[in-house]
């Protein structure tokens, strides 16, 4: 089958952090050697060409399969990590594009000062690997929106591919800013701006909450402390469900814009909730295999949401279930049914309670070393949930408390960021709240 390629952008500590988590799952899955050479018994039955680009080395005599990716970042230690580590032959080394100086934690440094300096250089090397595409599909962005490079380059690099690719497919995964882990004490002001400059240059943007996902580790997988690695790796495995179904054929597949289809009713109600399921330690062994029934009703409790929100407060408009491994239809169809008959889950009544399934039949790939167990089956669903919206709103609170007082803003107006700008972001969030009550109402 021919591909439709992807390009993946990764902007920031968080995102080049999570690119090494997701590509070393990703070569797993494919049969890839953390040098690009493909392994011994790859028959290449999938779509990796979707994600990689593979050409023949006359030298070594063999093929070298390298990411289709950009990562960028404004200081060089997160991409000298990946320089110099496991991975280092793997990356085209033009494709990892690196500053001098850090953005301080400021959108202003990465939107407007600094990032002007990369951004050349970064919409030059995107170029590149879209001229080596033969039917682009769309860009995804992974980043976090606490920090300033993801929340400002992120920003700037999104705006600029709008500009030059148009309507092709923009969709995001963006880190959730936690108290809990991160000691940034501006991250509501980087959330808001990133947000609101953002709005119009995303078509699907899936939150990743650190908090929510921190708490997972500690509670479902064992891991009390989590690292940024522990975290990665369950966010690594989230995102390989999400993309799987680009990357493999299946026998039910979802590509980018039917995931935009089903999961964004109006332009700006784009933040899909995302779920997994199982999360089981792995200690349990592969004693722990649960059925799809068990996986597909987990989908719905409020514990199994990757941003911390309970979606029974609120109502489902559309839902994505994508399952991987061992899932039959009849079984899927059974499940969902029972669902959609308890009444604890509310969806709106004007849309018709429709779920989008997509299956690929390889189980899910564990990492050596990594906190999830080994399952033969796993799904991951993404939905439109009008709960969302707290967590838009506890960023919003968390704004006002800041800006009452002014605090800490100097800093964003020397770096271009005016009063103005974080007003208007304040009162786009607030529609954004607004937004999704509507949506909710009968
Ligand atoms: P930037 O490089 O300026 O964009 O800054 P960061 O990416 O470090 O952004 C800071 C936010 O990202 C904080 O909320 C951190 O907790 C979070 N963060 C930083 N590194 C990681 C990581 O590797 N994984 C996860 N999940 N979050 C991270």
């Amino acid at each position: 089958a021919r591909s439709r390629e992807v390009i993946q952008l990764y902007v920031g500590q968080a995102g080049v952090q999570i690119a090494s988590a997701c590509w070393e799952l990703y070569c797993l899955e494919h049969g890839i050697h953390a040098d690009g050479t493909m392994c011994q018994d790859n028959d290449m039955d999938n779509d990796s060409n979707a994600f990689f680009s593979c050409c023949y080395c006359h030298s070594t005599k063999h093929f070298k399969c390298v990411p289709r990716v950009i990562l960028v970042d404004l200081e060089p230690i997160p991409i000298d990590e990946i320089r110099t580590g496991c991975y280092r032959q793997l990356f085209d080394p033009a494709t990892l594009i690196t500053g001098k100086e850090d953005a301080a934690s400021n959108f202003g440094r990465g939107y407007n000062t600094l990032g002007c300096e990369l951004i050349d250089a970064t919409l030059d090397r995107i170029r590149r690997v879209s001229e080596n595409c033969d039917c682009l599909q769309g860009f995804i962005t992974t980043r976090s929106i606490g920090g300033g490079t993801g929340s400002g380059l992120g920003t700037l690099i999104q705006e600029k591919i709008t500009d030059e690719y148009g309507k092709t497919c923009r969709h995001e995964f963006n880190i959730f800013p936690s108290p809990k882990i991160s000691p940034i004490i501006v991250e509501p002001y980087n959330a808001l701006l990133a947000t609101h400059f953002s709005m119009d240059y995303s078509d699907c943007c899936i939150l990743l909450d650190n908090e929510a996902i921190y708490d997972v580790c500690g509670c479902s997988l064992d891991v009390p402390n989590p690292t940024y690695t522990n975290l990665n790796r369950v966010i690594s495995q989230v995102i390989s469900s999400c993309t799987a179904s680009m990357r493999f054929s299946g026998a039910i597949n979802v590509d980018m814009q039917e995931f935009q289809t089903n999961l964004v009713p109006y332009p700006r109600i784009h933040f899909p909730l995302c779920t997994y399921a199982p999360l089981i330690p792995a200690t349990k062994g592969s004693l722990a295999d649960l059925s799809t029934q068990q996986i597909t009703q987990s989908c719905f409790h409020p514990h199994t949401q990757l941003v911390k929100c309970d979606p029974r407060k609120g109502k489902y408009i559309s839902c994505c279930m994508l399952y991987r491994g061992d899932a039959e239809p009849t079984e899927i169809n059974f499940s969902i049914r029972d669902i959609k008959q308890k009444k604890a889950i509310r969806f709106v009544d004007w849309s018709p309670t429709s779920f989008k399934i997509g299956i690929n039949y390889q189980p899910p790939t564990c990492v050596p070393g990594g906190d999830l167990c080994t399952v033969n089956r796993a799904v991951c669903m993404l939905s439109t949930n009008s709960a969302i919206r707290c967590a838009w709103q506890r960023v919003y609170n968390k704004y006002k408390r800041l800006s009452k007082r002014s605090a800490f803003s100097h800093h964003f107006e020397c770096e271009g960021i005016e009063k103005n700008d974080m007003m208007e972001a304040s009162e786009n969030l607030l529609a954004l709240i607004k937004d999704y009550e509507e949506v909710e109402c009968d």
